[in-house]
Parts: C-alpha cells; sequence; structure tokens
C-alpha cells in the first residue's frame, strides 16, 4: 500500500491492524493470552510515529515490569522507532519527579527507601505492634495495598474492614503501623515506590506550570497489561492526560494477578463506559501456543467463577500441533526438581537453546531446589529472568566499552577473543569467576561476549572487532542472545507478559498452588487460578506441569495434586476413556464423581470418589466439568462419559 509506515502493518491480523492503526484517540483491545495485544501496541506506536502523526519523543508507553519495557523498546527499535519512552510506571513516575522536585519542593534533596521493612519493623515497634518477619511483611503487604488503593492512615480501618481483607492485626493497629511508618519514612526524606507515584500525581494535579510542560510534551499513551491497574496508577495516568483522550489500552481480565495488592480489571472493563467514542478490538487468535497448551489455558480459565463480561473469549489456537503437555507427579519436592533438572538436560541436548527453557513456580523460596538440582547437571539458569541479555546493564556497558574500542580501531593484539576479553576486563569481567549469586550471573553474561566471538572465529577468517560488534547490534536488533545465558527460573508473577518454547509448572499441590493462604477465600482462590493461567499461557510449545506428594526430600506431610488440575489431567479426558471398558453400573456408582476415573476399592465405590480426589470440591464446580466433558466428547465424536 502507498500509504506511509503500512508496509509495517503487514505483521498483523486484521483486527490486530484495525487497533494499531485506529486514528489517534481511545483505543482498547481487551483481549486473551498470546493474542498479540503486546505486538499490536508496539506496532501501533511504531505506525503513528512513522506515518507522522506524532513524534516519537511524544509517546511515553508504559508496562509492568523493567523487563517487559526494555523488551518493548528493542521491539520499537526493530519496527526503525527511536526515541519513544517504554518503562514502568514507577520509573517514569521517577525520571518525572527527578525533573520537576526542584520547581514543586525547591532544593530539599530526597533518596529512595531501601530497606522497607526495616522500616516497617520500626514503626510497628514504635506502636508496639509483633514485629516477628512473617507480620511484617504483611504490614508492609499491607501499607502498599493501602498506598496503591489511594487509602490513607486515616481511612484505612473503615476501608479495610469494608474490603474485607484477610489482615495480621486489628485494622486499627494495622493504621497505627502505616501512619509510624510515614512519619519516619518522611522525617527520613526517603521516598517508596509508590510514593514516587502519589508526589509525580500530586505535583502534576496542584501545579499548573508543571502539568502544562508535561502536557506539551507527552501527547500519545500507552497502557500495556492494563488489567492490572491500580487506583493510584490510574490517577496518575489521568493526570498525565489531563483530560486528553489519546490513550490506547491493551488487557486481560484473566490475567489479573495483582488484586492483592490493589489492581483491578475494572478500569479496562469500564474503558467504554468512560470513552464511548473509543474503538473497541477483541482478539481471538492465540499466537503464541500450540493448541494443546490453548486448550489447558481454556479449561483452567473457563472453570473460573464470577469471570466477568468481556473476558470470556475462548483463546483459538493458530499455531500447528506440539507436542501434548506433560502432567508429572513425584514422591517429594526433591525427586520433583531433580527430574525436571533431567527432562531440561534432554531438552538441551536435543538442541533447544537455554534461554528458551523456563521452570516457573508459585513462591521464590522453590527455586532453591532447583538451582540446587540444575548446578548438579551443569544447567546454567539465570534466577527471576532479570531482563533480556542485551539489557542487562554489563551487557550495555560491554556494548559501549567494544564500541569504543573498535572506533578507536584498537590494534588489535593477538585474535578476537584475547581482545574483546581484554576490553571486558574493566567492565567486569575478572580472570576468576566470583563464586556465585548476581555476581557470578554477571561474570557469565560477560563470558558469553567472549565466547561470541570465538565462535565468530570459527565462522570468519581473522574477524575484525568491528566486524563482531557489528554482529553484536544485530544480534541486539534480533533479541538473539548467546545461548550461555541460561534457563529462566521465575515466579509465575514474575513471568507475565513473557514467551518460552518449553515451560515447567511445578509445585502444583494444594498449599502452594494454590497457596495456603488463599485458602477459604475464593477471591483470592480464583486469583491463584488466574496465576496458573498466566503460567500456562508462557509456553510456545512445550509445558510440563508436575506436583509432590510431599515436601523437601523424603517428607511426611502428604499433599495432594492441585485441584485446578481436575478436568486436565489426561485420565480426565474423554478420549483417554474411549478405548477402555466401561464399568457396569449396578445401582452403585463406578466411577469417581470427581475425576471420572473407573473406581475399584469398596471403599472408593462407597464415598462415590476416589483417593486421590477431594471430597469437598463444590457442586458448581462438578456441574461445570460435567458440561465441559460433554462438550469435549462431542468435539472429539467420542461417546461421552457423565459423572
Ligand atoms: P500476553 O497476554 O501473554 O501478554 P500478548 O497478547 O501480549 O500476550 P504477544 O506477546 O504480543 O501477546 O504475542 C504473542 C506471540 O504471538 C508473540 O510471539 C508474537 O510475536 C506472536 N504474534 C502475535 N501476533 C501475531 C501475528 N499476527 N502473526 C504472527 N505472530 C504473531
Ligand atoms: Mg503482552
Amino acid at each position: 500500500s502507498s500509504k506511509p509506515g503500512s508496509g509495517l502493518l503487514d505483521g498483523l491480523d486484521p483486527e490486530q491492524r484495525a487497533a494499531a492503526c485506529a486514528p489517534r484517540g481511545p483505543v482498547c483491545v481487551l483481549a486473551g493470552a498470546g493474542t498479540g495485544k503486546t505486538r499490536t501496541i508496539t506496532h501501533r506506536i511504531a505506525y503513528l510515529v512513522r506515518s507522522g502523526h506524532v513524534a516519537a519523543g511524544q509517546v511515553l508507553a508504559v508496562t509492568f515490569t523493567a523487563r517487559a519495557a526494555g523488551e518493548m523498546r528493542t521491539r520499537l527499535r526493530a519496527l526503525g522507532v527511536e526515541g519513544a519512552q517504554a518503562r514502568t510506571f514507577h520509573a517514569a513516575a521517577m525520571r518525572q519527579l527527578r525533573y520537576f522536585w526542584p520547581r514543586v519542593v525547591g532544593d530539599q534533596q530526597w533518596d529512595l527507601l531501601d530497606g522497607k521493612l526495616r522500616m516497617v519493623g520500626q514503626a510497628a515497634n514504635r506502636v508496639g505492634v509483633n514485629t516477628e518477619a512473617e507480620v511484617l511483611r504483611d504490614l508492609a503487604g499491607e501499607i502498599e495495598w493501602a498506598k496503591a488503593s489511594l487509602v490513607g492512615p486515616d481511612d484505612y480501618a473503615a476501608v479495610t474492614l469494608r474490603a474485607q481483607r484477610d489482615i495480621p492485626e486489628p485494622a486499627a493497629r494495622v493504621a497505627e503501623v502505616y501512619r509510624a511508618y510515614e512519619e519516619i519514612k518522611n522525617g527520613a526524606r526517603l521516598l517508596d515506590f509508590d510514593d514516587l507515584l502519589l508526589h509525580t500525581t500530586a505535583a502534576l494535579e496542584e501545579h499548573s506550570a508543571v502539568a502544562e510542560e508535561f502536557r506539551d510534551r507527552y501527547r500519545c499513551f500507552v497502557v500495556d497489561e492494563y488489567q492490572d491497574v491500580t487506583p493510584l496508577q490510574q490517577r496518575l495516568l489521568d493526570a498525565w492526560l489531563g483530560g486528553r483522550d489519546d490513550l490506547t489500552v491493551v488487557g486481560d481480565a484473566n490475567q489479573t494477578i495483582y488484586s492483592f495488592g490493589g489492581a483491578s480489571p475494572r478500569q479496562l472493563l469500564e474503558f467504554t463506559r468512560r470513552f464511548p467514542e473509543a474503538t473497541v478490538v477483541r482478539l481471538e487468535r492465540d499466537y503464541r501456543s500450540t493448541p494443546q497448551v490453548v486448550e489447558l489455558a481454556n479449561t483452567v480459565i473457563g472453570a473460573a467463577k464470577d469471570r466477568p463480561a468481556g473476558s470470556r473469549l475462548r483463546l483459538v489456537g493458530q499455531r500447528p500441533d506440539g507436542p501434548p503437555p506433560r502432567f508429572a507427579e513425584y514422591e517429594d519436592e526433591t525427586a520433583e526438581a531433580e527430574a525436571t533438572a533431567h527432562r531440561i538436560r534432554e531438552l538441551l541436548d536435543s538442541g533447544i537453546p537455554a534461554s528458551e527453557v523456563a521452570v516457573l513456580y508459585r513462591v521464590n523460596a522453590q527455586s532453591e531446589a532447583y538451582e540446587q538440582a540444575l548446578t548438579e547437571l551443569d544447567i546454567p539458569y539465570l534466577v527471576r529472568g532479570g531482563e533480556r541479555f542485551f539489557d542487562r546493564r554489563e551487557v550495555r556497558q560491554a556494548m559501549a566499552a567494544l564500541r569504543t574500542a573498535a572506533a578507536r580501531d584498537a590494534d588489535r593484539r593477538g585474535d578476537l577473543a584475547t581482545v574483546v576479553r581484554s576490553v571486558l576486563h574493566p567492565v567486569g569481567l575478572s580472570e576468576q569467576p566470583p563464586s556465585g549469586g548476581a555476581a557470578k550471573e554477571r561474570w557469565d553474561a560477560l563470558l558469553a561476549l567472549v565466547e561470541l566471538a570465538e565462535e565468530l572465529e570459527n565462522t570468519v577468517e581473522a574477524p575484525e572487532l568491528a566486524r563482531y560488534v557489528a554482529e553484536l547490534e544485530q544480534r541486539a536488533a534480533a533479541q538473539h542472545p548467546p545461548t550461555v545465558e541460561g534457563i529462566t527460573l521465575a515466579s509465575l508473577h514474575a513471568a507475565k507478559g513473557l514467551e518460552w518454547a518449553a515451560v515447567f509448572l511445578v509445585g502444583l499441590a494444594e498449599g502452594t498452588v494454590p497457596i495456603q493462604h488463599a485458602d477459604g477465600d475464593s477471591g483470592a482462590i480464583e486469583e491463584e487460578r488466574r496465576l496458573l493461567y498466566v503460567g500456562i499461557t508462557r509456553a510456545r510449545e512445550r509445558l510440563e506441569l508436575s506436583w509432590a506428594l510431599a515436601r523437601g526430600a523424603g517428607g511426611r506431610r502428604q499433599r495432594r495434586r492441585s485441584r485446578f488440575l481436575y478436568g486436565l489431567l489426561p485420565e480426565h479426558h474423554p478420549a483417554a476413556r474411549a478405548g477402555r471398558p466401561q464399568p457396569k453400573a449396578a445401582g452403585k456408582r463406578t466411577s469417581c464423581r470427581v475425576c471420572g476415573c473407573t473406581l475399584t476399592a469398596t471403599m472408593e465405590v462407597k464415598l462415590g470418589r476416589c483417593t486421590g480426589c477431594p471430597s469437598d470440591v463444590d457442586e458448581d464446580l462438578l456441574a461445570r466439568l460435567k458440561a465441559w466433558r460433554v462438550e469435549r466428547a462431542r468435539e472429539l465424536k467420542v461417546p461421552p462419559f457423565v459423572v
């Protein structure tokens, strides 16, 4: 087409394209995981900039994690856009605050609070509240929730009672700790993360000159993962907009996983009420995952209670079939970690790059068993995934140093790898690797650059430094990191928005997924279900789900597999039963009313369920499972089995 910038839209489907090239103004993309929301907004920014509708410097895009922001900047650069801002809410606010601070507050200095728990501890101490680590964590969580929800210490007690929050101490006591925390922090001229947002909002709301300057500079706003926006973030966004409506939001209500921190999909779902003239696009095609993975995701989220209107889309897989998802049950957690490491070893040996493999878990404490098991098999890993390789600080420093050296045309002292090694020495590539932790991770990243030089020497005759740097730049643009980067270990929360070819979802046992403290709180249980949905939808091809029946190694405490697995396991699947002889019904129930497996033991027949299934599955879930089985049986053209 002859429109400038339209060739850029070739990689989008018609609905994505409609959102990407909608006229400036409110746009809302409401769609499931892997349907290309992030891709669509990145293309929208590129389209608006390249077709001259807006200058790159006038765009402010906010995403949820630093890694996602880095990824968006890389994608934008690859689409030929330089200078558009892509940041987290906090990073954007911090920059703005630093800039406006002298005018708003004067020359008083401030610093970021480091060690929040310690300060909450001081506050708790001052008002005489329990200072056990666990209580402090909960108190810090409450303070965060309150600030993100725009609730001050004076209103805390009333609001939290209305919200029926599960709190560590009586509400009035929590409020006292909250007030003391604010006093101590402000007295020390420190700002916590939420203060960055609060102060930036206040600066824009109360200082018209500041607001005018800001609004003159930024004219086009884009928000990814809008389902997890907090009232505080929304207020900041509104201050940015200042009554204007050039706002594109994308999100998936089924991926709301921060409601414990005050986030809510309300803003996403009510976007059209606020902007009746908005362009609204719904996407259903899942481009990320194989149909088998998509099917699992649909099943998990299809069983969710209270799905708000607008979140009931079913994903339709677009990719060719892949390997069936695997389910594995282990005796204890150590066995689970070891077996997972072995599976990963097999995958790596079969040629899957380490950067394409992730182990995702519910709580960070779970990573330890995996770190150990991976180390034993010599599998490199990165905890929490960090940022993208080329966005890592030491890699950026290394690239800068290499660029400078290449420009100076360093006469070049031995082979390429030696030259690279010597350039990287001052950046942190010491002779001996550090013993472990973050320092070792940084060292490994730098070493990866040397290994890349060795690789180049093997393919090109006498490569020059400039040639090597060009190769690096190319890889950076294509997000093609050196493979030695390692597999990713990350929590389900940290995995949001990301994707890997192979994903291991581990620890799917009751008490972990759903997490213990969610028990008995149906809202919290549903959030756990959405977390699992987020986890499943990170996988492009391979998905393995596992759980252990006991804690630790040889643990005696028995655990049950996660309630969310009912209806997912292959033996719950009508196809798995199609060939099996159906037990004769003799007045008594012969198949488990929960999972549908054949009952053999007399006791099980009496109970009407197998001993592997819980007795307290609610009728509502059973009814949905039944409907789902009938529907699946129809799709697969096999006789339905109904328990
Ligand atoms: P999430 O909800 O997990 O954040 P998302 O909706 O933001 O997912 P993206 O990350 O943008 O999805 O896209 C998922 C994958 O599908 C990416 O690998 C992306 O490149 C690919 N993809 C998206 N749209 C298309 C398309 N039209 N053609 C081919 N691939 C696509
Ligand atoms: Mg996304």
